[in-house]
């Protein structure tokens, strides 16, 4: 949920975290290749005359990337949201939903007509709550984001598996926030916390870390792709993703499918703030993630030290009501692995002089 304060985050987060691939040279040319060898669009939906090869190169890696037996594209990580839960449940079938998950996994569950059940945020007594008054159903598929993005809080999915097996439930993750940087070689959350193996669908979009243009997709088993390209909605009705945002995203794929350098960066950067800026006194919420909420509480507070911040040459956005709680105001710095160590330490320096100002941090 990031409506709130969008005029800003357009420029402010989101630049921040596909810098890393979206103005990496290679990445660029391969959009630009894309576009003279294939042209600007295809005036198309896939299964007419919307599929090019390269659309099914990207499926290939993006299914490769996350060890997975297929993949779907589709025009955002929205649509893949929409576009699975009502091909996937009926009305014997129950979803066990976070209550704090994305916007767009909402209104997906909202078009399926499955029993609805939504468990406390990360709570895993109360979704073995949900299991259990669950039971009778055909089909129980539970639904967390990977990482929630106004906190950098990570989903507790061994547990989440754990319970997932012990009653038959399957698993499903959105891994906006986690694709590309999270995990050792980036693949995720399911990487970091060892269960790969365990989650069985992933949704993820092409719009933050991987190129940053647009496009989502769903990786999974094959027999469930295969019924999404037959049945969902999005897919089946709506334009082919474009050759050059392809060409890009496929590009960014391979460099992190290459080497897990930049992924290895980024959970060194991030450390490196988290670790300097507690130590000067400041409250980050979250744990390990790029995404470095700095909690201020007052909304005007968070604006006005926002305000000091790009005067010494830091772009950083306040986030207050409604974006986040009411009295959990926080300016959210969002760590890139186009970072250098300087420029990390020179946002840290910022901070802990606009903190002294306005009685932060002493
Ligand atoms: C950004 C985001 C989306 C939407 O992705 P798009 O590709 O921009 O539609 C979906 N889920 C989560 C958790 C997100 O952060």
């Amino acid at each position: 949920m990031e409506g709130g304060a969008s005029h800003h985050l357009q420029t402010g987060a989101s630049y921040k975290r596909g810098r890393q691939h979206r103005r990496h040279p290679e990445v660029v040319k391969a959009g630009i290749d894309a576009l003279q060898k294939y042209g600007a669009g295809l005036s198309s939906v896939r299964f007419i005359c919307g599929t090019q090869s390269l659309h099914k190169n990207l499926e290939e890696k993006l299914a490769q990337f996350h060890e997975r037996e297929d993949c779907i594209l589709y025009a955002s990580c929205f649509d893949a949201n929409a576009g699975l839960f009502e091909v996937l449940l009926g009305p014997d079938d129950a979803v066990l939903s976070d209550e704090l998950n994305h916007a767009s996994i909402i209104d997906g569950i909202r078009l399926c007509r499955a029993k609805r059940f939504r468990y406390k945020h990360m709570d895993l007594n109360d979704l073995e709550e949900k299991l259990k008054e669950s039971q009778s159903s055909r089909l129980r598929l539970v639904v967390t984001d990977g990482v929630f993005s106004m906190d950098g809080d990570v989903a507790p999915l061994k547990g989440i598996c754990h319970l997932a097996e012990q009653y038959g439930a399957l698993v499903f993750i959105d891994e906006c926030h986690a694709t590309g940087f999270m995990g050792a070689r980036g693949r995720g959350t399911d990487e970091l916390l060892g269960v790969m193996d365990k989650v069985h669908i992933v949704n993820s979009t092409l719009g933050k870390a991987l190129g940053g243009a647009a496009g989502g997709y769903t990786v999974g088993p094959k027999a469930l792709i295969e019924l999404l390209r037959q049945r969902s909605r999005p897919y089946l009705f709506s334009n082919s993703l474009p050759p050059p945002v392809v060409g890009c995203a496929a590009r960014a794929v391979e460099l992190l499918l290459a080497s897990n350098e930049i992924a290895q960066s980024m959970a060194a950067k991030t450390m490196r703030f988290r670790n300097n800026m507690t130590q000067a006194g400041f409250t980050i919420s979250g744990t390990a993630h790029p995404i470095c909420p700095v909690m201020l509480g007052d909304a005007r507070l968070a604006s006005l030290m926002a305000d000091d911040m790009l005067k010494l040459g830091v772009y950083v956005i306040g986030f207050s009501y409604p974006v986040v709680p009411k009295g959990k105001a926080r300016i959210r710095v969002q760590i890139s692995a186009a970072h250098t160590d300087e420029d990390i330490d020179r946002a840290v320096e910022a901070f802990i002089q606009t903190g002294r100002k306005h009685g932060v941090v002493s």
